[in-house]
């Protein structure tokens, strides 16, 4: 059967598209240029049968999807603007939503199409209380869109993004209601904290990294520890996943029955990035034996991290099953790392 990867060319969808491929789908991935398309030919050339690329130009635009629908069996919606550099919050948040409005929107009606999955965030589930809280599926970060709708341009880059991921999140479910009687399809959605891994797409230079690789390269390879203070690597934490584990569980996500109509959060763990600049540097024999200038941080100051959003991630487990095993912290660091010494 064949699946239709919106942002093909995007870090996480990249590993989508070559997972799909690996289990045997035939894949129609959409970027926004002829140009950003070429590389990925490059890399899936081994699926010249089974792998083709549409131009999207606009995602926003009702009716962009129209053509690139047609005839897929699934769809697997990551793009999406994953930056903190959006003066305006609509920089953000217009991409996020009506993106996802208009691929649901070309959904309908359009008969072969059984599931679509949309990459949403944990981003729309957390809050910054001032006491630890496990979130699950049942959170909805209402914090955020409240910060943007008060402040506006004024309110913090975090914010402005995760107001993005929740209204977008948002805005699918709402349509996914209220389009129960025209469509054939049902919907999943996925709910990754930072997702860290090696890089399979076009990337020219570590500054083209993405949000999540770039900051896991500025952290735990750059000598000065990308200008972070020990305090910030050792006290400002998150949630993290493997990339092919996300990857796997869009997959996962098109075949279990079960995943339909639910919200699935998927995470490897909590980190502060001292627990990954200890692992780097604990690794034997190491996978980066060029460069042994890797930043050394508070050794051993992660264990006192405490942190105050914790994700309980079992409903996925449960509903993916047991083909879902998370990298380990020495897998993903060990791989991130032998990418990178790869590429010099
Ligand atoms: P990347 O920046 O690597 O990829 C984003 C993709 O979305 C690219 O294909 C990009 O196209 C496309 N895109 C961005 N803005 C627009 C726009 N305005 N119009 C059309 N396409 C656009 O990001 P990731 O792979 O990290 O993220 C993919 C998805 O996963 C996003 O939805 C993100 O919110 C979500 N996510 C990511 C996490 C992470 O830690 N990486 C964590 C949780 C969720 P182009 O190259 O042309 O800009």
């Amino acid at each position: 059967s064949k699946v239709l990867v919106t942002g093909a060319n995007g870090f996480i969808a990249a590993w989508v598209v070559r997972t799909l491929l690996e289990k045997g789908y035939a894949v129609r991935g959409t970027v926004r240029s002829e140009e950003k398309g070429e590389p990925l030919k490059k890399i899936f050339a081994d699926y010249k049968d089974k792998f083709e690329i549409v131009v999207v130009e606009d995602i926003t635009k009702e009716g962009a999807f129209d053509e690139a629908v047609k005839g897929v069996d699934a769809i697997e919606h990551t793009a999406s603007p994953f930056h903190f550099k959006a003066d305006d919050p609509q920089e953000l948040i217009g991409p996020a939503v009506n993106g996802t409005r208009s691929i649901l929107k070309s959904a309908l009606n359009k008969s072969s199409i059984r599931r679509i999955v949309v990459t949403s965030s944990t981003a729309a589930i957390i809050a910054t209380l001032p006491e630890p809280k496990v979130f699950s599926e049942l959170d909805w970060n209402e914090q955020a869109i409240e910060e943007v709708k008060k402040q506006g341009k004024n309110a913090s880059q975090a914010a402005k993004y995760r107001a993005s991921k929740t209204l977008a999140e948002k805005a699918a479910w709402e349509f996914y209601e209220a389009s129960n009687t025209n469509r054939s399809w049902d919907l999943v959605v996925l709910n990754p904290p930072y997702v860290f891994g090696p890089v399979i797409h076009d990337v020219s230079s570590p500054s083209a990294l993405g949000t999540s690789a770039g900051d896991w390269y500025n952290s735990v390879v750059r000598p000065d520890m990308g200008g972070k203070t020990l305090e910030v690597i050792t006290t400002v934490g998150g949630g993290w996943v493997d990339v092919r584990d996300i990857a796997l569980a869009h997959v996962l996500a098109l075949q279990k029955n079960e995943a339909g109509g639910e919200r699935l959060l998927i995470s490897k763990g909590e980190f502060v990035y001292q627990d990954f600049i200890d692992t780097a540097n604990a690794l034997s024999p190491s996978p980066i034996p060029s460069h042994t200038d890797l930043p050394k941080g508070k050794p051993g100051a992660g264990k006192d991290f405490v942190p105050k959003i914790v994700y309980d991630p079992s409903k996925a487990s449960k509903i993916l099953g047991p083909e879902l095993v998370y990298h380990t912290i020495e897998e993903t660091t060990r791989d991130i790392l032998a990418d990178f010494e790869k590429r010099g």
